[in-house]
């Protein structure tokens, strides 16, 4: 594999060649732009790559393709560059960037709305709030759709109208020899099937085409919080309380110090609280009635779940996350909030230190768990619940420590662990990617790899060798 910046790589003007052929950009290390692009929204990743590719559609991608082939040079492709571990920078490589590749269209008769690989959910949500309708995507805006659909796609829709895959209808797919491929239930299912979960690993999807799905645009939403104190308690309630909820109701437990927001009253910030998040994906005043014995629960010490705009609601988690900060995340299924698994929570939330670490415990099963499991390559479909906890710091002194709290969470989780969600990993090496799939699944994955990508041109990722 060469690098681009040793040694004499290839021919002369080769570059120039390319960026002749172009109608993005090209970054090279000291150009101008060349630190912003480079960089990717978890601030501990630091990655300098030979030259970043911005494309401006499907002809430039084809083309950085062909180069790097041509070249033997190591490829990321960056669609959101919310990657936790950083997989879509490299070092010395190229960087396939489809930032630039902001397309939305939606198609009110057919039902449908088509995304370049550069759009990010917030993006994609205004184009079809306009409309009252909605693809399920996730909860953090400035997510990108590229990569958060190829992994599965969980968010506040999705118990009502599934992940985020399984409104997707088609995707455009460049593949490692340049070709452009039409992936569907009725054309190259196979490639459809893998994408539908199996991340980066075939190809470099253009463009995707989801259906369309009702939503809002107003909902009962928002968080309601407690004194970390009443966890347990919190915790119980909740538990029951979602046992038969309707599907319209999504919900996410949150544990953190709460932030220095101006909607937080100054005696309340830094101490350790619980909430529960929920989305009512339904009629308002349905929303009202089913939200109101969490509202009623206990002495919240403040509630914001009240009706307000869908767009509104996506945007609640935005400045908890913001590009820049260093942030390692732990993840793993749980089948049921019982009560050893609510002992470990209560006992490691209260260990927060960092003002910015959080854990989010989401509520799975609704319209995902009705899925065949073999319908697609996501696993985990029968998951009761999804921790994602975070240890995240604002500087690099203090970040081991974040991490290892992270880490001591999911090991004292460890006996309840089930599945894995393979957009949640960092780089956990082999075996947690095969973990992530079940053994099943990673061999037809494995398969399929050879079919499209024999020599693992795409591999940062998270990678299912074709050996
Ligand atoms: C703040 C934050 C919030 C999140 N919230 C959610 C959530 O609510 N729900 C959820 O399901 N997940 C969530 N995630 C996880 C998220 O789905 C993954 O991090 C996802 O990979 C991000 O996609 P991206 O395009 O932004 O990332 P990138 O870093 O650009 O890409 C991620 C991976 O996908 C590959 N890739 C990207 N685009 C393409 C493409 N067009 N074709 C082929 N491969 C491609 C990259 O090479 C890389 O391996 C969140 C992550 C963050 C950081």
């Amino acid at each position: 594999m060469s690098s681009l910046t040793r040694g004499a790589l290839f021919e002369a003007g080769a570059v120039d060649q390319l960026q002749a052929s172009m109608r993005g950009e090209l970054v090279r290390p000291g150009d101008a732009g060349y630190d912003e692009h480079r960089k990717v929204w978890n601030g501990s990743i630091d990655r300098s790559p030979g030259l970043i590719v911005r494309c401006a559609g499907v002809a430039d991608v084809r083309a950085a393709v062909g180069f790097a082939r041509r070249h033997d040079l190591l490829v990321a492709v960056r669609g959101g560059g919310h990657s936790f571990p950083g997989l879509s920078v490299c070092d010395d490589g190229l960087v396939i960037d489809l930032g630039p590749m902001k397309g939305v269209r939606v198609d009110l008769e057919a039902g449908t709305v088509r995304a370049q690989a550069g759009v990010l959910l917030g993006e994609l949500d205004r184009e079809t709030q306009e409309f009252g309708q909605a693809v399920p995507s996730g909860i953090v805006t400035h997510t990108g759709v590229a990569g958060l659909t190829l992994g599965g796609g969980i968010g506040w829709v999705m118990r009502k109208h599934g992940l985020t895959i399984d409104q997707l209808e088609s995707v455009d797919v460049i593949t490692a020899d340049g070709e452009l491929v039409r992936a569907s239930e009725d054309e190259n299912a196979d490639l459809f099937w893998g994408v539908r979960g199996g991340g980066g690993n075939f190809g470099i999807v253009t463009d995707f085409e989801f259906r369309l799905c009702p939503v809002g645009p107003y909902v009962v939403a928002g968080p309601v919080f407690w004194a970390m104190e009443d966890a347990p308690e919190v915790l119980r309630f909740y538990r029951d309380w979602i046992a038969d909820c309707p599907d319209e109701l999504m919900t996410i437990a949150v544990q953190r110090r709460a932030p220095a927001l101006p909607i937080v009253p100054p005696d309340l910030v830094g101490r350790h609280v619980i909430a529960i998040v929920a989305c009512y994906a339904g009629p308002v005043e349905d929303g009202e009635r089913v939200v109101k014995p969490l509202k009623d629960f206990g002495s919240p010490v403040l509630d914001f779940c009240e009706p307000k705009p869908f767009l509104a609601h996506q945007q609640t988690f935005d400045p908890s996350f913001p590009h820049g900060w260093s942030y390692y995340v732990r993840s793993c299924d749980v089948a049921a909030l019982d009560d050893d698994v609510i002992d470990v929570v209560v006992e490691h939330g209260s260990r927060i230190v960092s003002p910015i670490s959080s854990i989010a415990l989401w509520q799975m099963g609704g319209a995902v768990a009705r899925v065949d499991e073999d319908a697609t390559a996501f696993n985990g479909r029968q998951a009761g619940f999804t921790f994602n906890i975070n240890g995240n710091s604002t500087t690099a002194d203090a970040f081991e420590a974040e991490r290892q709290w992270a880490r001591d969470y999911w090991s004292a989780l460890a006996p309840h662990h089930t599945s894995v969600y393979v957009n949640f990993l960092m780089e956990e090496g082999e075996e947690r990617v095969r973990q992530a799939y079940g053994a099943a699944k990673y061999d037809r994955l494995k398969a399929l790899k050879r079919k499209y990508d024999p020599t693992n041109f795409f591999r940062l990722n998270q990678n299912i060798k074709p050996g």
